[in-house]
């Protein structure tokens, strides 16, 4: 019924690798079997994109809003308000957000457990606790997420978020004291007095709570307190819709995916076998973005996996995803609506050998009618640097997407 032109953006995170002896000095891309991902290659055109800028380690968060085409350095503050959104909290322009552990500590305040037992139940009790608590006329709203974690949203007007943590970030560190980073800003430092009130509060309230006197009499570690950190500000940004007039929507393994998504408006789909680990169902995740292209326009997907690998210096886990995504490619090529573009990226490197994001350059291809396809035919880091593309930063993609689409207003006359 529709025959608007659609758009994929498939992200494998961390994809990116360097070369590897063990692989023959060649990287995971390079050797892995992937027919379909090379057909990709072979039919579209191909370049190397800097997710942030040349040479810039990038997060998995701030990638993809660059790639969103979000400048990450005027809309991230901090990991907080995009980990509060994605575990479903309503992030407001102008709130302070924090990612938060459930923690343990004894009576003079000092951290013994940080992870507070690991604990698994009980935190939406303990979290109840603290939620719609009010400080100096500040909004205090908390919700747990998995595990020790959850996120804090500050709410009031004038508040800043450029404060360090209460979080001493090790075991046997004392519950540090809160303060602006510059003694001038004095938004910051509302925040600051706020929060170091709240984790004080926390504590009064938490340890005599009846889910840790449960978890005292089993012998476990009592979640009684809880420290934030990762202060972010919600940012004034507008939609994915509003930027681009797309209806977007977002299939993800992961909470800060799906939180940097949520930001932007988009749609979240969720796939009980995207599991966020190697043991992700990719067809599934295929099958979840075709049915989505029914009443979206542009999906966005990011599967985990390969970022797993090259954090664990796992080549073979990283050929193995790269083998899935193979099969994912084979099925979205075969199964989305005519006229739909399909780009294959990653949102960063996560080389094996450093076991972390890097800033090398990731590959990046684009497919659909009326591309114009290069003399590129196998996609790898150092094959799509021969491609019409050239290379490109993150806030391009998304731009040379809408172009393919031809949904851009022109620029000029
Ligand atoms: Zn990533
Ligand atoms: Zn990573």
């Amino acid at each position: 019924m529709e025959n608007k032109p659609k758009a994929v953006l498939l992200i494998a995170d961390g994809l990116g690798d360097r070369t590897i002896k063990s692989l023959g000095d060649k990287t995971p891309l390079e050797v892995s079997v992937k027919p379909n991902i090379d057909r990709l290659a072979t039919d579209g055109e191909c370049g190397i994109m800097d997710p942030i800028a040349a040479g810039v380690r990038a997060g998995s968060d701030t990638a993809h809003l660059s790639i969103l085409g979000y400048d990450p350095y005027r809309y991230y503050t901090g990991r907080g308000p995009y980990e509060a959104a994605g575990i479903g909290m309503d992030v407001m322009q102008g709130d302070i957000a924090f990612r938060c552990n459930f923690s343990t500590v004894d009576s003079d305040m000092t951290v013994t457990d940080r992870r507070a037992g690991r604990i698994v139940s009980g935190t939406d009790q303990l979290a109840a606790a603290v939620d719609g608590l009010e400080i100096d006329g500040v909004k205090v709203i908390f919700k747990e997420s998995v595990a020790h974690r959850g996120a804090l949203i500050l709410r009031a007007p004038g508040l800043g978020a450029d404060i360090t943590d209460t979080d001493p970030h090790h075991e046997g560190g004392k519950i540090l004291t809160s303060t602006a980073k510059d003694p001038a800003d004095l938004a910051s430092a509302k925040t600051a007095a706020v929060i170091n009130k709240f984790v004080r509060m926390s504590y009064d309230l938490l340890d005599s709570h009846p889910v840790n006197k449960e978890r005292a009499a089993n012998g476990l570690n009592p979640a009684n307190v809880i420290l934030p950190r990762g202060a972010g500000i919600g940012p004034d940004m507008s939609s994915f819709l509003e930027k681009y007039g797309l209806r977007a929507a977002c299939v993800a393994e992961t909470g800060l995916i799906n939180g940097v998504a949520k930001y932007v408006g988009m749609k979240i789909i969720e796939v009980p076998t995207a599991t966020g680990g190697l043991d992700s169902n990719l067809i599934d995740m295929a099958k979840a973005i075709v049915d989505a292209l029914a009443d979206h326009d542009f999906v966005l997907c990011n599967v985990k996996g390969a970022d797993l690998g090259g954090h664990d210096n796992n080549p073979q886990a990283k050929i193995d995803t790269i083998v899935k995504l193979d099969e994912m490619i084979a099925y979205l090529m075969a199964n989305v609506p005519p006229k739909t573009y399909l780009t294959l990226t990653a949102d960063h490197s996560t080389p094996c050998a450093v076991m972390d994001h890097s800033g090398d350059p990731v590959p990046i291809v684009f497919w659909g009618e009326g591309v114009r396809s290069d003399r590129v035919n196998k996609f790898d880091e150092r094959s799509v640097t021969a491609g019409g593309v050239g290379r490109i930063k993150g806030t391009d993609v998304v731009n040379i997407i809408t172009q393919l689409m031809f949904v851009q207003e022109k620029f000029g006359a």
